[in-house]
């Protein structure tokens, strides 16, 4: 730990000198914590603030060990170092903060807090001591077992190609080869491995679906979407809202995706489109390659983040003179990109693997905008509120990036900037259906938790019948069937998904704001993330001047709008 980066953010309760990472100087702050009087509501703030500040010191240990492991995954030392967290101290630490948490709800001097400033952080603290059952830790770990085998299914597929075997990752790039029958061949080879491990996975999930029931009975629920709603603190939305966005997508969206993918046939020519001519340029054009070295991504994106607004451009080139951000790839590098928040020190840090693509300048201009959000919020005093739920939190990303969509220019000229825009837009359009797809997909699942494996297939069918796109899947039936399987949300993270097409509504209207009057837009934009995660969604969503709701009736202007500017690009 750099000391002197504490200084802007002194601990006031936790000794300096207490390293995170030894609990024999844990456990007595702990202790502390649990002992002392909170019968006032001066003593209870107090008490809260000094918790939010241990709270801040572990996770940022947990960072900064998890941050160094991904930077460097052949230093053995620092993957010890991750390891002996997570494995020693986290889990000593989860039930005393339960211990910590039931004393706050028990504490009478709870109900004096004022609710202007208290609302959220007690609603959240309620609901997880009301749902927590000490029976069901236990088959939260199983559940966790189980999504290992998951993983090690998944991270085992591999196929011979070209020569070598390759990972169904590494497959993914021949979607863009310009050759048809490689594009073919390179598809059947992954959906034909991901099939081999069908049954596989098919059992791992029936016995998620099992523990998940139970996990809600033993917490009261009917079922495990109730619970999980909660235990996800959706308290601003519920199962009907998500149907109104299933309606609003199968309505709006759908219809127009399908009529940009009917136009990527006519232009490829090809008749009709299969699953693996969705990726490739529909002008057989090799990948747009924006930048070749990650200093001239950082560089460029700093001058688009100056253009937006002087003030965001110039937190980025302080992240950038603070090194907090490692963007090119090397080797002994973690795969994929985050970013992410030092609690104690609030300050963020962005981690990609940049090889030069386009999805590179899109990643980079999401990840700053999770960056600004976390600086926007830092001297907020309560860690609780200096994060928020992702439904809010992908709308600072996601809008970054629609925010950064008129000033593309700065990477690209001619044909290529219309091909970047096209790209970004086409993105939206597609990600819609799955999202709505995947979604729907869960809240049958366990709402109908007694399902058989064939009834299961039927309803995913009839999904992708609803959602899906103009492709023909004739011949691959079975691939098509079992295509949910590679979504790892459904076996990581059930129910979780819905956030990002949520946030996506969220993002599309502020760009439309932005295009109306871009000063207010932007001084919206930063007020609503200076609130970090202290007011209820729908608040924090008014403050950025867009409306909390998913209905076809705010859609449907958003995705005009998108068509619109789609056809200035032809
Ligand atoms: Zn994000």
């Amino acid at each position: 730990m750099n000391v002197d980066m504490r200084k802007d953010y002194p601990r006031k309760f936790v000794p300096p000198d207490a390293d995170m990472g030894d609990w024999n100087r844990i456990e007595p702050i702990f202790d502390d914590l649990e002992r002392r009087p909170i019968d006032t509501v001066a003593q209870l703030e107090q008490w809260l603030l000094d918790g939010s500040e241990l709270a801040a010191c572990l996770e940022e240990e947990s960072t900064m060990r998890d941050v160094a492991s991904t930077r460097h995954t052949d230093d053995e030392e620092a993957e010890r170092a991750y390891l002996h967290f997570i494995e020693q101290i986290e889990p000593k630490c989860r039930p005393r903060w339960h211990k910590l948490r039931q004393r706050y709800v028990a504490s009478s001097a709870r109900k004096e807090l004022p609710t202007s400033r208290y609302a959220v952080y007690d609603r959240s603290t309620t609901t997880a001591v009301e749902i927590f059952r000490s029976e069901n830790v236990p088959l939260q770990t199983e559940d966790k077992k189980l999504y290992q085998q998951y993983q090690k299914l998944c991270g085992a597929m591999t196929v011979e190609y070209d020569g070598r075997e390759q990972t169904l990752q590494q497959m993914a790039r021949y979607q863009q080869e310009p050759d048809r029958a490689i594009r073919q061949g390179t598809w059947e080879l992954v959906v034909n491995r991901r099939l081999t491990d069908r049954d596989e996975l098919d059992d791992i999930f029936d016995k998620m679906m099992d523990l998940r029931a139970k996990i809600a009975a033993n917490a009261g629920f009917d079922n495990f979407r109730d619970y999980q709603f909660k235990a996800y603190e959706r308290f601003d939305y519920t199962p009907a809202d998500c149907f109104a966005f299933h309606d609003a997508v199968e309505n709006v969206v759908v219809p127009a995706r399908r009529a940009v993918q009917d136009r990527r046939r006519k232009t490829l020519a090809v008749d009709p489109l299969r699953p693996w001519d969705l990726r490739v340029d529909p002008h057989n054009r090799p990948p747009l390659r924006p930048f070749e070295k990650a200093a001239t991504l950082s560089e460029k994106c700093s001058a688009i983040f100056h253009r937006i607004d002087p003030a965001l451009g110039e937190q980025f080139d302080e992240m950038v003179r603070a090194d907090w951000l490692d963007l090119e790839s090397r080797k002994g590098k973690a795969p994929g990109g985050y970013q992410a928040t030092f609690d104690e020190t609030r300050h963020p840090f962005i981690f990609m693997n940049a090889v030069g693509l386009h999805g590179d300048v899109e990643m980079l201009l999401h990840e700053a905008g999770h960056a600004f959000h976390c600086i926007a919020c830092r001297d907020e005093p309560l860690l609780a509120y200096r994060h928020c739920g992702m439904e809010m939190a992908e709308v600072a990303s996601m809008g970054m990036e629609l925010l950064a969509y008129e000033h593309l220019d700065v990477f690209y000229r001619g044909d290529d900037l219309g091909r970047a825009r096209r790209e970004q837009l086409e993105g939206i359009l597609n990600i819609f259906p799955w999202i709505a797809t995947i979604d729907a997909y869960q809240h049958w699942l366990y709402t109908n938790p007694t399902h058989t494996r064939e009834q299961r297939t039927q309803q995913w069918s009839s999904l992708l019948e609803r959602f899906g796109g103009v492709e023909d899947w004739t011949g691959y039936e079975q691939a098509r069937r079992a295509q949910w399987q590679r979504q790892l949300h459904l076996y990581n993270c059930p129910f979780y998904y819905i956030e990002y097409g949520i946030a996506q509504i969220g993002a599309l209207q502020l760009w439309q704001n932005a295009r109306q009057d871009k000063a207010n837009a932007l001084r919206q934009y930063r007020e609503a993330l200076s609130l970090g995660g202290a007011r209820p969604l729908p608040e924090l969503w008014a403050a950025a001047g867009v409306k909390f709701d998913f209905s076809r009736a705010t859609l449907r202007p958003l995705i005009d709008a998108l068509l619109a500017e789609l056809k200035t690009l032809d």
